[in-house]
């Protein structure tokens, strides 16, 4: 009985482990996704928080992918997904962290990284990519923005930013990098505000309403 329930938990686990691997990676290129993101972001930007360390991200997108679907067909799209998010990987920290976010577009995140840290290494991916030559495609190059994290500011307005930065590089001629400043406003409140202790009145309704 015992042997026998032994393994049920064994293969329970395996399971388990298993199935948060295949929550937390995305299925074509083995990567974390976008929902693993999602789920440390707060906990990053809270640790840098506390030890005051700076934290930026690089957003990425591939240069005209349309066009290599259209031309040599979706496998071959595949493919290029998967070399690039390996040649990434490979050329990032291991502190760094690599998220596949869209169907083509990426996501670095850097702890302890300010904007001028966060520029060479976005520079050093893109020119990587772009020596880099695939047998069948050629050169694909990307296009990216990047983003430091200022005091108190939301994941929300920090991704935002990158984002902008992104849509200019795409305008000013794609495989290129622009860096967000720190003072682009944007029309929305870009603080996050955590309701402390040190706020509560000791009614619960009005501590309730404040915290929503
Ligand atoms: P731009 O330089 O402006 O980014 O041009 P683009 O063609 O890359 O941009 P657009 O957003 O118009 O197209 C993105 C394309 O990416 C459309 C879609 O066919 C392709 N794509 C998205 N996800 C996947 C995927 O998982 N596999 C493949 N093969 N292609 C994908
Ligand atoms: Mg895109
Ligand atoms: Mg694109």
């Amino acid at each position: 009985i015992l042997y026998a329930s032994a393994r049920d938990v064994t293969g329970k686990i395996q399971l388990e482990q298993q199935l948060r691997k295949q929550a937390i990676r995305d299925e074509l290129t083995g990567i974390y996704n976008r929902h693993h993101l999602d789920s440390i972001i707060l906990r990053e930007m809270d640790r840098a928080d506390r030890f005051n360390k700076p934290i930026s991200i690089i957003l990425f997108d591939l240069d005209h992918f349309k066009r290599v679907n259209d031309t040599y067909g979706h496998q071959v799209g595949d493919d290029i997904l998967r070399g690039i998010s390996q040649i990434v990987e490979k050329t990032i920290r291991e502190s760094d962290i690599l998220f596949r976010i869209g169907g083509e577009e990426f996501l670095i995140l850097l702890p302890e990284t300010s904007m001028a840290g966060a520029m060479i290494l976005a520079e050093k991916v893109r020119i990587v990519l772009e020596q880099h030559i695939h047998p069948t495609v050629g050169g694909q190059t990307i296009s990216l923005g990047v983003s430091e994290r200022m005091k108190g500011e939301s994941f929300r307005y920090l991704f935002k930013r990158a984002d902008l930065a992104l849509y200019q590089a795409k305008l000013g001629g794609r495989n290129q990098t622009i860096a967000s400043e720190a003072e682009t406003l944007l029309p929305m409140a870009y603080v996050v505000l955590n309701a402390g202790k040190e706020w509560e009145t000791g009614d619960q309704l009005i501590d309730r309403q404040h915290q929503e």
